[in-house]
Protein backbone atom coordinates (compact mmCIF):
# COMPACT_ATOMS: atom_id res chain seq x y z
CA UNK A 1 0.00 0.00 0.00
CA UNK A 2 1.55 3.57 -1.18
CA UNK A 3 0.85 6.24 0.56
CA UNK A 4 -1.85 7.64 -1.78
CA UNK A 5 -3.73 4.61 -1.15
CA UNK A 6 -3.04 4.91 2.75
CA UNK A 7 -4.77 8.42 2.05
CA UNK A 8 -7.80 6.68 0.36
CA UNK A 9 -7.94 3.92 3.46
CA UNK A 10 -7.94 7.42 5.58
CA UNK A 11 -10.73 8.90 3.58
CA UNK A 12 -12.95 5.68 3.64
CA UNK A 13 -12.51 5.48 7.55
CA UNK A 14 -13.41 8.83 7.65
CA UNK A 15 -16.92 8.41 8.44
CA UNK A 16 -18.94 5.81 9.82
CA UNK A 17 -18.75 2.57 7.86
CA UNK A 18 -19.99 -0.95 8.37
CA UNK A 19 -16.86 -2.58 8.63
CA UNK A 20 -15.94 -6.68 8.56
CA UNK A 21 -12.62 -8.52 9.58
CA UNK A 22 -12.16 -12.07 8.10
CA UNK A 23 -9.14 -14.17 9.29
CA UNK A 24 -8.50 -17.55 7.29
CA UNK A 25 -10.17 -20.94 8.38
CA UNK A 26 -8.98 -22.70 11.30
CA UNK A 27 -7.98 -19.51 12.60
CA UNK A 28 -4.79 -18.91 14.81
CA UNK A 29 -2.99 -17.05 17.33
CA UNK A 30 -2.43 -14.49 14.98
CA UNK A 31 -5.54 -14.24 12.64
CA UNK A 32 -7.89 -13.58 15.74
CA UNK A 33 -5.20 -11.29 17.49
CA UNK A 34 -4.78 -9.17 14.29
CA UNK A 35 -8.73 -9.11 13.63
CA UNK A 36 -9.48 -8.23 17.24
CA UNK A 37 -6.75 -5.85 17.52
CA UNK A 38 -8.39 -4.30 14.39
CA UNK A 39 -12.00 -4.42 15.59
CA UNK A 40 -11.06 -2.97 18.84
CA UNK A 41 -9.30 0.16 16.75
CA UNK A 42 -12.23 0.90 14.36
CA UNK A 43 -14.98 -0.40 16.88
CA UNK A 44 -15.73 3.27 18.32
CA UNK A 45 -16.18 5.19 14.93
CA UNK A 46 -17.79 2.08 12.92
CA UNK A 47 -19.91 -0.71 13.31
CA UNK A 48 -17.15 -3.74 12.91
CA UNK A 49 -17.71 -7.28 12.81
CA UNK A 50 -14.80 -10.16 12.84
CA UNK A 51 -16.35 -13.10 10.55
CA UNK A 52 -14.29 -16.04 10.97
CA UNK A 53 -14.59 -18.83 8.58
CA UNK A 54 -14.65 -21.53 11.51
CA UNK A 55 -14.23 -22.10 15.27
CA UNK A 56 -10.98 -21.65 16.77
CA UNK A 57 -8.93 -23.45 20.43
CA UNK A 58 -10.26 -22.56 23.47
CA UNK A 59 -6.44 -21.54 24.25
CA UNK A 60 -7.80 -18.14 22.10
CA UNK A 61 -11.26 -18.24 23.58
CA UNK A 62 -10.11 -15.42 26.11
CA UNK A 63 -9.13 -12.63 23.54
CA UNK A 64 -11.18 -9.34 24.44
CA UNK A 65 -13.56 -9.20 21.89
CA UNK A 66 -13.91 -13.20 21.88
CA UNK A 67 -17.56 -13.27 22.08
CA UNK A 68 -18.59 -10.72 19.40
CA UNK A 69 -16.83 -13.11 17.11
CA UNK A 70 -19.13 -14.26 14.38
CA UNK A 71 -18.41 -18.12 12.65
CA UNK A 72 -19.46 -18.50 9.76
CA UNK A 73 -20.45 -21.84 9.42
CA UNK A 74 -22.04 -22.13 12.73
CA UNK A 75 -23.90 -18.67 12.48
CA UNK A 76 -23.84 -18.91 8.91
CA UNK A 77 -27.13 -16.65 8.15
CA UNK A 78 -26.22 -13.99 10.68
CA UNK A 79 -22.98 -14.31 9.05
CA UNK A 80 -24.36 -13.55 5.89
CA UNK A 81 -26.21 -10.82 6.62
CA UNK A 82 -23.36 -9.13 8.24
CA UNK A 83 -21.23 -9.58 5.02
CA UNK A 84 -24.43 -8.88 2.95
CA UNK A 85 -24.33 -5.17 4.87
CA UNK A 86 -20.33 -4.79 4.69
CA UNK A 87 -18.75 -1.59 3.37
CA UNK A 88 -15.11 -2.33 3.41
CA UNK A 89 -13.91 -6.03 4.29
CA UNK A 90 -10.50 -6.53 5.51
CA UNK A 91 -8.85 -9.83 5.11
CA UNK A 92 -6.00 -10.69 7.62
CA UNK A 93 -3.47 -13.17 7.72
CA UNK A 94 -4.22 -15.04 4.70
CA UNK A 95 -4.16 -13.97 0.82
CA UNK A 96 -6.15 -15.70 -1.57
CA UNK A 97 -10.26 -16.79 -0.90
CA UNK A 98 -9.85 -19.96 -1.23
CA UNK A 99 -7.94 -20.03 2.39
CA UNK A 100 -11.52 -18.90 3.75
CA UNK A 101 -12.77 -22.18 2.48
CA UNK A 102 -15.37 -22.78 -0.55
CA UNK A 103 -18.73 -21.79 1.50
CA UNK A 104 -17.53 -18.47 2.80
CA UNK A 105 -15.76 -18.05 -0.14
CA UNK A 106 -19.23 -18.23 -2.48
CA UNK A 107 -20.39 -15.80 -0.31
CA UNK A 108 -17.56 -13.41 -0.06
CA UNK A 109 -17.32 -13.14 -3.69
CA UNK A 110 -20.21 -11.35 -4.07
CA UNK A 111 -18.90 -8.57 -2.60
CA UNK A 112 -18.79 -5.80 -4.90
CA UNK A 113 -17.22 -3.05 -2.36
CA UNK A 114 -13.64 -2.26 -1.05
CA UNK A 115 -11.29 -5.51 -0.08
CA UNK A 116 -8.51 -4.35 2.03
CA UNK A 117 -5.58 -7.37 2.30
CA UNK A 118 -2.84 -7.27 5.00
CA UNK A 119 -1.00 -10.30 5.41
CA UNK A 120 2.59 -11.44 5.45
CA UNK A 121 2.20 -14.70 3.06
CA UNK A 122 3.67 -14.98 -0.34
CA UNK A 123 2.10 -14.54 -3.61
CA UNK A 124 -0.85 -12.52 -2.95
CA UNK A 125 -4.12 -12.41 -5.29
CA UNK A 126 -3.24 -9.17 -6.80
CA UNK A 127 -6.48 -9.39 -9.01
CA UNK A 128 -8.64 -9.12 -5.57
CA UNK A 129 -8.01 -5.65 -4.53
CA UNK A 130 -5.75 -2.68 -5.13
CA UNK A 131 -5.41 -2.56 -1.08
CA UNK A 132 -2.99 -4.99 -0.26
CA UNK A 133 -0.20 -4.60 2.70
CA UNK A 134 2.08 -7.31 1.92
CA UNK A 135 5.34 -7.97 3.62
CA UNK A 136 6.76 -11.65 3.95
CA UNK A 137 9.48 -10.29 5.69
CA UNK A 138 7.18 -9.75 8.93
CA UNK A 139 6.71 -12.41 11.43
CA UNK A 140 3.16 -12.04 11.90
CA UNK A 141 -0.17 -9.92 10.30
CA UNK A 142 -0.52 -8.91 13.91
CA UNK A 143 2.93 -6.86 14.03
CA UNK A 144 1.55 -5.77 10.24
CA UNK A 145 -1.28 -4.02 12.05
CA UNK A 146 0.77 -1.97 14.19
CA UNK A 147 2.28 -0.66 11.00
CA UNK A 148 -0.75 0.06 9.75
CA UNK A 149 -1.85 2.00 12.91
CA UNK A 150 1.27 3.65 12.39
CA UNK A 151 0.69 4.65 8.89
CA UNK A 152 -3.39 5.69 10.03
CA UNK A 153 -1.88 8.16 12.54
CA UNK A 154 -3.00 5.39 15.22
CA UNK A 155 -0.60 4.56 17.89
CA UNK A 156 -2.07 6.82 20.40
CA UNK A 157 -4.91 5.04 20.23
CA UNK A 158 -3.73 1.14 21.20
CA UNK A 159 -5.59 0.44 24.60
CA UNK A 160 -5.13 -2.82 26.52
CA UNK A 161 -7.29 -4.87 24.70
CA UNK A 162 -5.66 -3.78 21.05
CA UNK A 163 -2.30 -4.58 22.97
CA UNK A 164 -2.93 -7.86 24.14
CA UNK A 165 -4.66 -9.08 21.26
CA UNK A 166 -1.09 -7.81 18.70
CA UNK A 167 0.90 -9.31 21.76
CA UNK A 168 -0.64 -12.47 21.17
CA UNK A 169 0.02 -12.72 17.20
CA UNK A 170 3.15 -11.74 17.50
CA UNK A 171 4.28 -14.26 20.30
CA UNK A 172 2.24 -17.44 18.34
CA UNK A 173 3.74 -16.79 15.22
CA UNK A 174 7.19 -16.14 16.42
CA UNK A 175 7.11 -19.44 18.73
CA UNK A 176 7.08 -17.11 21.27
CA UNK A 177 10.21 -14.71 19.82
CA UNK A 178 12.21 -17.51 18.27
CA UNK A 179 11.94 -18.04 14.78
CA UNK A 180 14.44 -15.80 12.32
CA UNK A 181 11.37 -13.52 11.31
CA UNK A 182 11.88 -11.46 14.85
CA UNK A 183 13.43 -8.98 14.61
CA UNK A 184 14.58 -6.45 16.76
CA UNK A 185 11.68 -4.32 15.35
CA UNK A 186 9.50 -6.76 16.76
CA UNK A 187 11.17 -6.39 20.14
CA UNK A 188 10.60 -2.94 20.04
CA UNK A 189 7.10 -3.47 18.98
CA UNK A 190 6.35 -6.45 22.19
CA UNK A 191 8.14 -3.57 24.81
CA UNK A 192 5.50 -0.85 23.37
CA UNK A 193 2.49 -3.35 23.34
CA UNK A 194 3.98 -3.96 27.49
CA UNK A 195 3.90 -0.20 27.98
CA UNK A 196 0.07 0.12 26.39
CA UNK A 197 -1.33 -2.65 28.85
CA UNK A 198 -0.19 -5.85 27.17
CA UNK A 199 0.39 -8.44 30.52
CA UNK A 200 3.33 -10.19 28.95
CA UNK A 201 2.97 -12.95 31.73
CA UNK A 202 -0.07 -13.40 31.82
CA UNK A 203 -0.61 -13.71 28.01
CA UNK A 204 1.64 -16.24 28.10
CA UNK A 205 0.19 -18.24 30.80
CA UNK A 206 -2.94 -18.34 29.22
CA UNK A 207 -1.83 -19.14 25.99
CA UNK A 208 0.49 -21.59 26.97
CA UNK A 209 0.04 -22.96 30.62
CA UNK A 210 -4.16 -24.21 30.25
CA UNK A 211 -3.63 -27.86 28.84
CA UNK A 212 -6.02 -30.43 29.50
CA UNK A 213 -5.01 -34.01 30.83
CA UNK A 214 -5.86 -35.35 27.50
CA UNK A 215 -4.40 -32.88 25.37
CA UNK A 216 -0.86 -33.85 26.95
CA UNK A 217 -1.98 -37.48 26.63
CA UNK A 218 -2.74 -36.45 22.65
CA UNK A 219 1.02 -35.23 22.71
CA UNK A 220 2.53 -38.44 24.21
CA UNK A 221 0.65 -40.37 22.13
CA UNK A 222 2.26 -37.55 19.14
CA UNK A 223 5.64 -38.33 20.51
CA UNK A 224 5.51 -42.18 19.98
CA UNK A 225 4.52 -42.19 16.87
CA UNK A 226 7.60 -39.44 15.74
CA UNK A 227 9.25 -41.41 13.36
CA UNK A 228 12.67 -39.65 11.97
CA UNK A 229 14.55 -40.43 8.52
CA UNK A 230 18.04 -39.96 9.36
CA UNK A 231 19.51 -39.66 5.88
CA UNK A 232 16.98 -37.08 4.95
CA UNK A 233 16.96 -35.14 8.25
CA UNK A 234 13.62 -35.22 8.70
CA UNK A 235 10.88 -36.69 11.26
CA UNK A 236 7.26 -36.79 11.08
CA UNK A 237 4.46 -37.16 13.38
CA UNK A 238 1.26 -39.33 12.24
CA UNK A 239 -2.26 -39.20 14.15
CA UNK A 240 -5.23 -40.90 13.04
CA UNK A 241 -8.64 -40.12 13.41
CA UNK A 242 -8.82 -42.86 16.41
CA UNK A 243 -5.86 -41.56 17.97
CA UNK A 244 -7.32 -38.58 17.68
CA UNK A 245 -10.96 -39.58 19.36
CA UNK A 246 -8.78 -41.74 22.17
CA UNK A 247 -7.90 -38.50 23.60
CA UNK A 248 -10.95 -36.60 22.81
CA UNK A 249 -9.38 -34.41 20.48
CA UNK A 250 -10.65 -30.51 20.66
CA UNK A 251 -9.74 -28.06 18.09
CA UNK A 252 -6.22 -26.61 18.95
CA UNK A 253 -4.57 -30.07 20.72
CA UNK A 254 -2.59 -30.69 18.01
CA UNK A 255 -1.30 -26.94 17.45
CA UNK A 256 2.66 -27.05 17.96
CA UNK A 257 3.43 -30.73 18.15
CA UNK A 258 4.89 -30.66 14.81
CA UNK A 259 7.68 -28.34 16.70
CA UNK A 260 8.56 -31.37 18.76
CA UNK A 261 9.84 -33.38 15.58
CA UNK A 262 11.62 -30.45 14.56
CA UNK A 263 13.63 -30.04 17.78
CA UNK A 264 15.25 -33.16 17.26
CA UNK A 265 19.14 -32.43 17.35
CA UNK A 266 19.63 -33.17 12.88
CA UNK A 267 16.91 -32.54 12.09
CA UNK A 268 15.74 -29.47 9.81
CA UNK A 269 12.03 -30.83 8.12
CA UNK A 270 9.55 -31.80 10.15
CA UNK A 271 5.61 -32.71 9.56
CA UNK A 272 2.78 -34.10 11.06
CA UNK A 273 -0.14 -35.50 9.10
CA UNK A 274 -3.46 -35.64 10.78
CA UNK A 275 -6.48 -37.69 9.70
CA UNK A 276 -9.75 -35.78 9.55
CA UNK A 277 -12.41 -37.87 8.75
CA UNK A 278 -15.08 -35.70 8.64
CA UNK A 279 -13.19 -33.23 5.95
CA UNK A 280 -12.28 -36.41 4.38
CA UNK A 281 -8.90 -35.26 4.31
CA UNK A 282 -5.30 -35.50 5.89
CA UNK A 283 -3.82 -32.28 7.14
CA UNK A 284 -0.52 -31.70 7.04
CA UNK A 285 1.80 -28.97 9.10
CA UNK A 286 5.44 -28.48 7.85
CA UNK A 287 8.20 -26.99 9.58
CA UNK A 288 12.10 -26.51 8.00
CA UNK A 289 15.33 -24.77 9.96
CA UNK A 290 17.18 -22.81 7.16
CA UNK A 291 17.29 -22.43 3.24
CA UNK A 292 15.02 -25.62 2.21
CA UNK A 293 11.32 -24.31 1.66
CA UNK A 294 8.47 -25.63 3.17
CA UNK A 295 6.06 -23.53 1.55
CA UNK A 296 7.35 -24.61 -2.05
CA UNK A 297 6.75 -28.43 -1.07
CA UNK A 298 3.50 -27.70 0.51
CA UNK A 299 2.50 -25.60 -2.59
CA UNK A 300 3.89 -28.06 -5.46
CA UNK A 301 2.54 -32.05 -3.65
CA UNK A 302 0.44 -31.05 -1.41
CA UNK A 303 -2.04 -28.32 -2.22
CA UNK A 304 -1.07 -25.98 0.56
CA UNK A 305 1.53 -23.18 1.10
CA UNK A 306 2.61 -20.83 3.64
CA UNK A 307 5.71 -19.64 4.57
CA UNK A 308 9.47 -20.88 3.72
CA UNK A 309 9.92 -22.64 7.58
CA UNK A 310 5.79 -23.33 8.34
CA UNK A 311 3.48 -24.29 5.65
CA UNK A 312 0.75 -26.17 5.49
CA UNK A 313 -1.28 -28.76 3.23
CA UNK A 314 -3.37 -31.60 2.63
CA UNK A 315 -4.27 -34.38 0.69
CA UNK A 316 -7.29 -36.68 -0.08
CA UNK A 317 -5.77 -40.13 -0.24
CA UNK A 318 -5.42 -42.28 3.36
CA UNK A 319 -3.14 -41.75 5.80
CA UNK A 320 -0.98 -43.94 5.05
CA UNK A 321 -0.70 -43.32 1.40
CA UNK A 322 -0.11 -39.49 2.21
CA UNK A 323 2.77 -40.55 4.29
CA UNK A 324 4.24 -42.83 1.69
CA UNK A 325 4.26 -39.93 -0.74
CA UNK A 326 5.98 -37.80 1.77
CA UNK A 327 8.67 -39.91 2.56
CA UNK A 328 8.68 -41.35 -1.95
CA UNK A 329 9.97 -37.28 -2.25
CA UNK A 330 12.49 -37.12 0.52
CA UNK A 331 15.10 -38.85 -2.29
CA UNK A 332 13.78 -35.96 -4.90
CA UNK A 333 14.68 -33.28 -2.62
CA UNK A 334 17.18 -34.84 -0.49
CA UNK A 335 20.41 -32.45 -1.84
CA UNK A 336 18.56 -29.31 -0.86
CA UNK A 337 17.26 -30.85 2.46
CA UNK A 338 20.92 -31.22 3.55
CA UNK A 339 21.91 -28.00 2.53
CA UNK A 340 19.23 -26.57 4.46
CA UNK A 341 21.91 -25.13 7.33
CA UNK A 342 20.36 -25.32 11.03
CA UNK A 343 19.80 -22.54 12.42
P1 LIG B 1 0.01 -24.61 10.24
O1 LIG B 1 0.92 -25.72 9.87
O2 LIG B 1 0.34 -24.04 11.58
O3 LIG B 1 -1.42 -24.92 10.03
O4 LIG B 1 0.32 -23.45 9.20
C1 LIG B 1 1.61 -22.95 8.97
C2 LIG B 1 1.53 -21.80 7.99
O5 LIG B 1 1.11 -22.27 6.72
C3 LIG B 1 0.54 -20.73 8.40
O6 LIG B 1 1.08 -19.48 8.05
C4 LIG B 1 -0.69 -21.04 7.58
O7 LIG B 1 -1.42 -19.88 7.30
C5 LIG B 1 -0.11 -21.65 6.33
N1 LIG B 1 -0.99 -22.74 5.84
C6 LIG B 1 -1.44 -23.79 6.55
N2 LIG B 1 -2.24 -24.59 5.80
C7 LIG B 1 -2.27 -24.04 4.58
C8 LIG B 1 -2.93 -24.39 3.35
O8 LIG B 1 -3.64 -25.39 3.24
N3 LIG B 1 -2.74 -23.53 2.30
C9 LIG B 1 -1.96 -22.42 2.39
N4 LIG B 1 -1.81 -21.64 1.31
N5 LIG B 1 -1.33 -22.07 3.52
C10 LIG B 1 -1.47 -22.85 4.61
MN1 LIG C 1 0.30 -15.22 10.48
Amino acid sequence: MDTKQIEQVKLMLATKKNVVIIPHRNPDGDAIGSSLALYHYLKNDHHVKVVAPNDYPSFLKWLPGTNTVQLFDKQNSQAKKTLAAADIIFLLDFNVLHRIGDDMKNTVELFKETFIMIDHHQQPDTDLTEFIYSDTSICSTSQMIYHFLEKLGGIDSITPEMATCMYVGIMTDTGSFRFPSTTSTTHRIIADLIDFGAKNAQIHNNVYDTNSYSRLQLLGRSLSNLKIEPEYKTAYITLSQAELDMFNYKKGDTEGVVNYALSLSGVVLAAIFIEDVEQKIIKISFRSKGSFSVNQLARKHFNGGGHDNAAGGRSEISLEETVSEFVKLLPIYKNNILKSDEV
